[in-house]
This record gives C-alpha cells, structure tokens and sequence, in this order.
C-alpha cells in the first residue's frame, strides 16, 4: 500500500461494482463516518449487497465502527481480500496500518493507496459500495471523484454554522468535478433529555434542510444526538445493526437510496 498512481485512461469502477457513492462532510467530527457505516449496515439488512470502503486515509475509523481488527489477506501479494462485519464487505487502510502511528504521506502516495483500495480489493459482486472519505476537499476527494465511476455523493454535516461553512466547500468541490449531490443528511439535530424529555437544539436546527433547499439538492433526513449510536459505534456494532428505534430512521435513510 502506498506508492505512485498508476495513470490511467478514464474514470474506472471495481468488476462487479453497481453503484459507488462517496460520503463527505466539510468539517471533521460531525459524524460522516457514522453514518456510513449505519448507512452501509442499514442497506444490507434491507438485502442489499453492500461494500464500505473506509478512504479517511488520516483518520480511519470504520475498523473501530464496524468491529473489525484483522490484517486484509492478499493470497498472492497482489489482490486483498476485504473483510465481512455486519453484512457489509469492508476494507480500511486502517487495517493495513499500524493503528497507533500516523500516516505521514504526501498526495501522490495518497493517491496511489486509494487506487489500491478500489482496484486490488477483491469487492466481488455489490450493488452498492459507500465511501467515507476524509473530511475537507483534498487529494484523496479530488482522485476518487475524476478516476472513479461514482454515481454520487452524500453530504453530511451538523446544523451548525462552522459546519456548514465547510459542508458548503465540499459541495463546491462535488459540483466542480461534476459529482451528482445525491443528498443532504442533518446529523446531531435535536437532543431528547432522557431524564426530562427536553428537546435542546445544540447545534441549531434546520440549517442543513434550509442549505438543500438553497441548493436545489434532496434533503435526506436528520438524525438525533443519541447516546447509544455513540456507544455502538465505540463498541464495533453499529447501532443499524441493533433493534434500537435509531436502527429504524437508518433503515429509513437506506430506502431512499433504493428506491
Ligand atoms: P466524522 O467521520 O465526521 O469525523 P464520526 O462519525 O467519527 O465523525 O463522529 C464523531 C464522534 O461523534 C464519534 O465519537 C461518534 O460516535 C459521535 N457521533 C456521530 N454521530 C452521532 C450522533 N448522531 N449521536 C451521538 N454521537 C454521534
């Protein structure tokens, strides 16, 4: 893993692949990989053949999310086999990496281990493949959307200012390079008080609705602060996969996309 990118031709998708859809958010932290990964689960319990491909180069977290440690095998040192967590065919650079180090790498090598990740992953046959890709609008973006065949992406963010702000930068990008906004998703909306029953809007309300309407794209839904999509996702099952009524708004999410 790592290296240069070989140049290639024209957009490509993985054999077998139907649909790629990338994840983005502008800003870190507000919840993007999340809801990939309960989106991803949330599809295969819907019987969908789903593939989650972790390209948060800098700060993989879906092998945490979807409970999985183990090294990738690659059989003949040059295909890799992904991993199966939870219904869903995943791989993460994660797994190929020293979870304790960082990953000191410039473009190019970026570039080159997130072609290695679409075309050397075996992904066999998926009717959809998600990518949650690292926050912000840099190289490993930029490579995924003009060599890959993607049919769209999703954009996360929180109702919050400084997160909109940024969700607003990566949506130029996306239009820039010509990424279809499939839609929009509000993730830590509203917060019930468990002991009270207050809804506290912490992060504001209804400012990603109002940024789809401003921008012509769907408005997906919104996802409450929710105490228990925190703990499964620390804790290697995503809360999609659970019979928590949150598993029922993701499932919700994934008939949107199947629709
Ligand atoms: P990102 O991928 O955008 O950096 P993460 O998905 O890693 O964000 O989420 C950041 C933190 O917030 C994680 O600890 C995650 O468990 C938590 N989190 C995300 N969404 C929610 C939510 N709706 N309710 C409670 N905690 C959440």
């Amino acid at each position: 893993i790592g290296g240069h990118p070989k140049p290639q031709a024209g957009p490509t998708k993985p054999a077998g692949v139907d649909r790629i859809i990338a994840v983005g958010s502008g800003k870190g932290g507000v919840g993007k990989s999340t809801v990939s990964s309960n989106l991803a689960v949330a599809l295969a319990r819907e019987g969908r053949r789903v593939g989650l491909l972790d390209a948060d180069i800098y700060g993989p977290s879906q092998p945490r999310m979807m409970g999985v440690s183990k090294r990738p095998g690659s059989p003949d040192g040059k295909t890799i086999i992904p991993l199966q967590a939870h219904g869903v065919t995943m791989m993460s650079i994660g797994l190929m990496m020293d979870p304790n180090k960082a990953i000191v790498w410039r473009g190019p090598m970026l570039m080159g281990a997130l072609q290695q990740m679409l075309g050397q992953v075996q992904w066999g046959e998926l009717d959809i493949l998600i990518v949650d890709l690292p926050p912000g609008t840099g190289d490993v973006q930029l490579t995924l959307c003009q060599k890959t065949q993607l049919t769209g992406a999703i954009v996360v963010s929180t109702p919050q200012d400084v997160a909109l702000i940024d969700a607003r930068k990566a949506i130029d990008m996306f239009n820039t390079l010509h990424t279809p906004i499939l839609g929009l998703i509000e993730n830590m909306s509203t917060f019930h008080c468990p002991n009270c029953g207050h809804e506290a809007h912490i992060f504001g309300e209804g400012g990603v609705r109002k940024e789809a309407e401003a921008i012509g794209a769907p408005f997906l839904g919104s996802l409450p602060i929710d105490l228990d999509t925190r703990l499964a996702g620390d804790g290697g099952t995503p809360i999609a996969a659970t019979d928590s009524p949150m598993a029922e708004a993701y499932r919700q999410l994934a008939r949107r996309f199947i629709e």
